[in-house]
């Protein structure tokens, strides 16, 4: 038999935006369909009008461009199994509901609200099912006659699926292993609805699958006791032999480890919990995002791979191409993974450093004219990128790393003057100044050895006039290497400063 191409989708419903653990859904689909050659589908799973929020949508495949995560067919991107949103799909699910009620399967059910409730009052953990549906209002206990009545009255109805009870069924999960679960445990599920002729998440979901001729179904854990209903689906609808391999991701941890990780986690230790910065409709709510909060996509990913997977090594920083590579979806942790937020800037550094100086300049330059920088040289911010991007996480973090290459201290740290400003500073600044004055080119080791022969031929206090120095420069006694600050500073630069200093520090 020839295998079959393997189809992924990538399947969330529009009632928000996209939560962090659903980001790591679709990257797990994405990753084992490129790995196999297979196709990567988007389905906008939107059947339940009520919850739907609108720019959710937009938001999901906003997201996920950003991450570099393609979809080879789906909703914006077309595809022969179109259409991808089920809102579109109306008229298909009717057919299947049809063909359960006609061969006994599903049933039609009148009980409304107001009697349901009652019912939950007059018996103990009540579930519709086979030990309740004789007692209820349904085409099972009332006659066909009377059945066509109630819906030609225009009686709201739902179509329930017929569970059998007693029966072990068994779901097979890639990650799990078998998952069996006894049938007298569901209840008669509701599969469609007359109100808005449109079919609940669990019909629509494998009738989809089934006809987008999805071959793997990776989604989350909490998904899994859904998995034995769509199981016996599958059977009842005849496609059984073409019934998906199921995979179901183990859940994303607070940081603590304890419970399901949740945008309250994010608000409480600040860091984001979705892709990209989310403005509620509603109520005006601003979450942050990851993109808005500075993490390049690559870091997102990487960080995010590994919540749940390990390549069985220690190697942490992988490329997409590394990660399609080496994913292993049986290999997916059993157990939650812990959101360690701290490792996701650990991640941001790491690809940080791996950029060029040119192009962190270039995203830093906003950083420079938010701040009122105008005249920019590029060489010179490249400069200044090399020097001190091994200090931050974040470009925005450059700002505090090396805005006084920008701009001349205006005022010098109290702490650092007590400490690092000595009696003779300003006479070694002084001759430091004429030290300077006709020496070229300037660069940093030129520079570094003409000033410390200096020294040494005058017996001179290395540290105290590096201290110093550093003071004068940089307005503390932070920075880069005091050369490479000289050099980049120019020697023009570098004099005023000294000569500021001088005139501003005790004397
Ligand atoms: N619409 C479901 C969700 O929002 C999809 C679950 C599945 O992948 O089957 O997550």
């Amino acid at each position: 038999m020839i295998p079959k191409k393997v189809r992924v989708r990538f399947a969330p419903s529009p009632t928000g935006p996209l939560h962090i653990g659903g980001v790591r859904t679709a990257l797990y689909n994405y990753l084992f369909a490129k790995q196999h050659n297979g196709d990567f589908i988007l389905r906008i799973e939107d059947t339940d009008s009520q919850r739907f929020v609108p720019g959710a949508e937009e938001y999901i495949i906003e997201a996920l461009s950003w991450l570099g995560l393609r979809f080879d067919e789906g909703v914006g991107f077309g595809g022969d199994k179109a259409p991808y949103r089920q809102s579109e799909r109306k008229a298909i699910y009717k057919e299947y509901i049809d063909q359960l009620h006609q061969n006994g399967l599903a049933y039609i059910a009148f009980d409304t609200p107001e009697e349901l409730e009652k019912k939950r009052g007059e018996i103990a953990n009540f579930q519709y099912d086979a030990s309740t549906r004789m007692q209820m209002r349904n085409s099972l206990t009332l006659s066909p006659e009377a059945t066509n009545k109630l819906i030609e009255e225009g009686h709201q109805y739902v179509y329930r699926i017929k569970i059998e009870p007693n029966e072990d069924i068994r779901v097979n999960d890639l990650i799990r292993g078998e998952v069996v679960i006894n049938s007298s445990v569901l209840d008669d599920k509701v599969l469609f609805k007359s109100a808005d002729q449109l079919p609940t998440y669990h019909l629509a979901n494998i009738v989809d699958d089934h006809l987008m001729e999805i071959t793997h179904v990776i989604r989350g854990e909490e998904w899994l006791p859904s998995a034995p209903l769509h199981v016996l689906l599958y059977r009842y609808l005849g496609w059984s032999d073409t019934m998906p391999h199921f995979a179901h991701l183990s859940l994303l941890l607070k940081p603590e480890g304890n419970g399901k990780l949740s945008k309250r986690d994010g608000d409480r230790l600040g860091f984001p919990v979705f892709p990209l910065e989310w403005k509620d409709p509603k109520t005006g709510d601003i979450s942050s995002g990851y993109r808005e909060s500075g993490y390049f996509p690559e870091a997102v990913i990487n960080f995010l791979a590994l919540l749940g997977w390990n390549p069985g090594n220690d190697q942490e920083l992988m490329s997409m191409d590394e990660l399609i590579n080496l994913f292993d979806l049986t290999h997916c942790s059993k157990s939650g993974a812990k959101f360690d937020y701290e490792k996701g800037k650990w991640f941001n550094h790491q690809y940080l450093q791996k950029k060029s100086n040119k192009e962190i300049a270039e995203l830093f330059i906003p950083v420079l004219q938010a701040h009122g920088i105008t005249s920019i040289n590029m060489e010179q911010v490249e400069k200044v990128v090399g020097l001190t991007k091994e200090r931050v996480n974040f470009v925005k973090e450059l700002w505090d790393a090396c805005s006084f290459f920008f701009m001349a201290p205006e005022s010098y740290d109290e702490k650092t003057v007590k400490k690092r400003w000595k009696e003779d500073s300003p006479a070694m600044l002084t001759e430091l100044i004429h030290i300077l004055q006709n020496y070229e080119p300037f660069d940093s080791p030129g520079t570094e050895e003409h000033v410390k022969t200096w020294i040494e031929e005058k017996g001179y206090h290395l540290g105290n006039i590096m201290n110093a120095t550093r003071l004068a420069l940089v307005g503390e006694g932070k920075g880069p290497h005091i050369f490479d600050i000289t050099e980049t500073l120019g020697k023009e630069e570098t004099i005023r400063r000294l000569r500021q200093a001088i005139d501003r520090l005790p004397h």
